[in-house]
């Protein structure tokens, strides 16, 4: 069984649209794969659309990644098989989306100042109607020829966090999206939670204390997390009771990973599901299963 947790589309700030992730993700030979876009659900019904289609099974995890923000530093919550519709994570869902566009519009603003001739219309051309973020608007600079890629654009000169043109957003207390994902029927899993090289982390002590609040497991085998690292990470999990997840993070051609590259264990997988009462995995109704 190979399981991807963590996935972005053109619902945020992926490349793929739901539909090809998915079809992407079954010529790939994953037999389950997560959408996670950034505070947002709204890829979900064209994914669970393309299922059918399929001539191998794949089976599709509803998810999104929640933009929280603890003692001042960024952090992102996986949170998976929520009950999409429930009113009061969808309102905190939508304040951190919406909440995005006058960011980006800062930061637009930053740059021009900085003499950048990036244009609001340009990033809103790239983000199309998906969660607006910074890899749109370094996609931008990258079109302007003034970074070379995407990953160029987060640093202090740029986009990166405290950067010449960063903009800070509206984020969650992490601790009251733990408690909202649970009372929307959700399982909640700390993404890259030692990516140190995007920004400042959350010490261990407030990993304990989230998995007192009820947080069900941390994201482990990660590109952004180096093997020692990652075994630290999951002696931690192993301690804390906590759930250790892997995953690609994939995001198209925006970031060098591919899907797959990180892989969830099927018995953690399996306790994700049974802790789940919001939403049910979707399965595949394409041919059998593979069982290379
Ligand atoms: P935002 O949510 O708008 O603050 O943008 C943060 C997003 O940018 C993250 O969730 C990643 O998807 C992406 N990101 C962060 N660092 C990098 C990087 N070095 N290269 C490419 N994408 C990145
Ligand atoms: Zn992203
Ligand atoms: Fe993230
Ligand atoms: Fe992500």
């Amino acid at each position: 069984m190979r399981i991807d947790l963590h996935t972005h589309s053109t619902a945020s700030d992926g490349t793929d649209t739901p539909a090809q992730l998915i079809r992407r993700a079954a010529v790939e030979g994953l037999d389950v794969v997560a959408l996670t876009d950034h505070d947002t659900t709204r890829g979900h019904a064209e994914a669970i659309a393309a299922l059918p289609s399929l001539d191998r099974d794949l089976t599709l995890v509803t998810g999104a990644e929640l933009s929280c923000r603890l003692d001042g530093i960024s952090m992102h919550m996986l949170a998976y098989l929520f009950d999409a519709d429930e009113p009061e994570l969808l309102r905190q869902r939508e304040l951190v989306r919406d909440d995005r566009v006058p960011r980006a519009q800062g930061m637009v603003r930053k740059l021009q100042e900085l003499g950048a001739p990036v244009t609001w219309e340009q990033v809103a051309r790239i983000a199309g109607d998906g969660s607006v973020g910074r890899p749109h608007i370094a996609e931008a600079l990258v079109e302007l020829g003034l970074v070379s890629s995407v990953s160029d654009a987060f640093t202090p000169e740029w986009l990166g966090d405290g950067g010449r043109a960063y903009v800070a957003k509206h984020e969650l207390d992490p601790f009251e999206a733990i408690r909202l994902v649970k009372a929307a029927g959700g399982v909640t899993v700390f993404a890259h939670p030692a990516a140190a090289k995007r920004g400042r982390i959350v010490p261990e002590s407030a990993i304990a204390a989230l998995a007192s609040a009820g947080l069900d497991g941390i994201e482990v085998d990660h590109m952004d997390h180096e093997p020692a690292t990652r075994a630290r990470l999951r002696g931690l999990a192993g301690e804390l009771g906590l759930l250790a997840t892997g995953s690609s993070d994939y995001h198209g051609l925006r970031k060098t990973c591919v899907l797959g590259e990180f892989t969830t264990d099927p018995e953690v997988y399996g306790e994700i599901t049974r802790r789940a009462t919001g939403a049910f995995p979707v399965p595949g109704a394409g041919g059998p299963a593979r069982t290379a």
